[in-house]
């Protein structure tokens, strides 16, 4: 069950809704976002929901089965927006286009990215300064210079910024220099890191786990608006399988079933999620069809000289088409 509470209520008001809540048999978890105040109860017994809905101090009041609960669409029906400033705005009714290379490498490579992107109209710039990579010895990211400059380049032109936090202590850091906080894949069930960002006033973008199971991406943004953020995309990008004619296995079953289970922002990775460039456009149209409200891929000036991802990275002129079909595509979607 979720309580939303009035907005300032009263110290003793919510303590009698507290008891009542844990007089019917619940555990009752306070939330506090930067939106709202809410009671999440936590129990299995039938009880009359009119009698806590009466209540002083009570906004609204639902009964909520599934496991996650803030950010179920049983609780919530109308889709979260996420406003990023000057006009960026992520969720149903927009199609958000995330492009940039793997890895921040130089600040030449950010300014012919950053040029690429003003030249098609793409307002936010992925790029990783921490990266996760599976061997030791390779290249893992500019670090906090990186960054600064990243985030120089960026705000000089109007552009929003998406980057990976590997870890709690880098957010402090971070948070100056960022518009989107990634969570990648390997981290996607790193609780404390979740939590962390749930404190942090950013906006999220959570990645689906390698092996991640939609209920596991699902609790793994409630942690996040459970500790009080409720600013949340999920991200699939593909689920390693059997299969080794490409990297991942790209599941736009996840597309619908997400949008249909929780009311946040839904975004693929279409790059991760088959690693091979050749391939990345019709993933993307694909994922457009499936009711994405927003793409995110990789894009560099030389795809065969990326520090990282090379294989999977499309060049300006790919990305160009890219961007042209996808804003066809999300066209032909929003005419149906
Ligand atoms: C990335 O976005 O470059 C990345 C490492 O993604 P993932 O966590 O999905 O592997
Ligand atoms: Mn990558």
């Amino acid at each position: 069950m979720i309580i939303q509470l009035q907005q300032g209520i009263p110290a003793e008001l919510l303590e009698v809704i507290l008891q009542e809540v844990k007089g019917i048999g619940f555990k009752a978890n306070e939330v506090k976002t930067q939106d709202a105040h809410y009671i999440v109860g936590i129990g299995k017994k039938d009880f009359d929901i009119r009698t806590l809905g009466q209540l002083p101090g009570v906004a609204d009041i639902h009964r909520v089965s599934d496991e996650y609960k803030l950010i179920s669409r049983k609780w919530r029906v109308n889709p979260t927006l996420i406003d990023l400033g000057d006009g960026v705005v992520i969720g149903e009714g927009n199609f958000s286009i995330m492009a940039g290379p793997c890895s921040i490498e130089s600040e030449r490579q950010i300014e012919l990215v950053v040029e690429h992107l003003k030249a098609n109209n793409v307002k936010i710039m992925r790029g990783g300064v921490f990266k996760p990579r599976s061997s030791p010895y390779a290249f893992r990211g500019m670090g906090l210079e990186g960054l600064r400059m990243f985030h120089q380049l960026c705000s000089q032109n109007g552009i929003k910024i998406i980057t990976e936090v590997m870890q709690v202590s880098q957010i402090e850091d971070m948070m100056d220099f960022v518009d989107v906080f990634q969570v990648g894949a390997r981290n996607s069930q790193n609780f404390n890191l979740l939590d962390a960002l749930g404190e942090a006033q950013k906006p999220v973008l959570l990645k689906r786990g390698i092996s991640g199971t939609l209920e596991e991406l699902l609790q793994a943004a409630e942690y996040i608006f459970s500790n009080g953020n409720e600013k949340i995309m999920l991200c699939e990008r593909g689920i390693r399988s059997y299969e080794s004619a490409y990297r991942n296995v790209l599941d736009l079953n996840a597309v619908p079933v997400l949008k249909a289970k929780t009311h946040l922002p839904v975004i693929v990775d279409p790059s991760h999620g088959i690693g091979l460039r050749d391939h990345v456009e019709p993933m993307s149209l694909a994922a457009v069809m499936a009711g994405a409200d927003g793409v995110i891929y990789e894009t560099h000036q030389k795809p065969e000289e990326a520090f990282s991802d090379g294989q999977q990275t499309v060049n300006f002129q790919e990305s160009e088409r890219l961007i042209k079909r996808m804003r066809q595509a999300y066209a032909l979607r929003e005419s149906f």
